[in-house]
């Protein structure tokens, strides 16, 4: 496998990043995930913009260009090989001190890796997902900031360690007051008497590309969408639930703490989002060669 890393293309072997890096030291960084179907990578300027918003926003300077990374990115994919798979995008703080202060790191790393994914086990897809509620909240904005798509992954870790300790693949997190906000990796959508809704960002949920596919595919579909705080409540009493992620893509649920969902199959107008997903992933996207 070849990783792009700092502007080379090198053996996996020899892709290392140092001990001192404050990506690994404090989880200083940031990051993306994309994925490539046929060829051609989805969704790939709206993924770069986020990566450098979120740099922006954790005062990370970025020592290449908006430019320089879709190429890197193209250029990855290309190397390996590869037609249809997920992208991992790394932007490190660089080296440091061992102290906290960033502007001790002088240089940010940056690394891409293509390969493959399979967040759920495929029987999943059609069947849905059976997911808990953990007691593990997201953090108010105010402490980590929603959108930013940063290193620091201890929260959902936590989260997931709560799922699979009850036997199930996904958890529900709410925040501090209650309301949803989002799954370990992934957006939460419900539909309820024909409308679509989903959890306010401002609710702790990161500002999903998958889901903002998901409500242009609304507007086609004819289905009406309203972002809103939303309650377990709201969940348990729902006619469909599904979730969405780039590498979840876009899977049913099921059941919210053993409460079955609607009748406890996949909905009818979730099968359509699914469908018309898997559609648009398939037939656009930028080619990598
Ligand atoms: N929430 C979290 C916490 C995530 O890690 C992800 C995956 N990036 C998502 C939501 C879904 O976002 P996207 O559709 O941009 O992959």
């Amino acid at each position: 496998m070849k990783i792009w890393l700092d502007g080379q293309l090198v053996d996996e072997s020899e892709a290392k990043i140092s001990v001192f890096d404050h990506g690994l030291l404090y989880g200083d960084g940031v990051f993306e995930g994309l994925r490539f179907y046929n060829g051609r990578i989805f969704r790939l300027e709206e993924h770069i913009t986020r990566l450098f918003d979120s740099a922006r926003a954790i005062v990370l300077p970025m020592p290449w260009t908006y430019e320089e990374v879709i190429k890197a990115t193209c250029e990855t994919v290309a190397a390996n090989g590869l037609q249809n798979g997920y992208i991992r995008l790394v932007v490190t703080r660089g080296v440091g001190e061992l102290g906290l202060n960033p502007y001790a790191c002088k240089t940010p790393s940056m690394f891409i890796i293509a390969a493959g994914i399979k967040l759920y086990p495929e029987e999943y897809y059609q069947k849905g997902l059976a997911v808990i509620t953990c007691a593990t909240r997201r953090p108010a904005p105010g402490a980590l900031m929603p959108q930013v798509k940063s290193l620091n992954y201890l929260n959902n870790i936590m989260a997931k360690v709560e799922a699979i300790q009850a036997n199930a693949l996904e958890a529900v997190m709410l925040n501090e007051q209650g309301y949803v906000a989002e799954c370990t990796g992934d957006n939460l959508f419900l539909l309820k008497n024909g409308t679509l809704y989903s959890p306010l960002i401002s609710d702790g949920a990161l500002d999903g590309i998958t889901r903002a596919v998901i409500i242009e595919l609304a507007a086609k579909l004819g289905v009406p969408f309203q972002e809103k705080s939303l309650t377990r409540y709201d969940i348990y009493t729902a006619d469909e639930c599904f979730l969405t992620g780039t590498a979840a893509e876009v899977i049913p649920v099921v059941s919210l703490d053993q409460r079955k969902i609607g009748d406890g199959t996949p909905g009818e107008i979730t099968g359509r989002f699914l469908k018309a997903f898997h559609e648009l992933a398939g037939s656009t996207g930028t080619p990598v060669a």
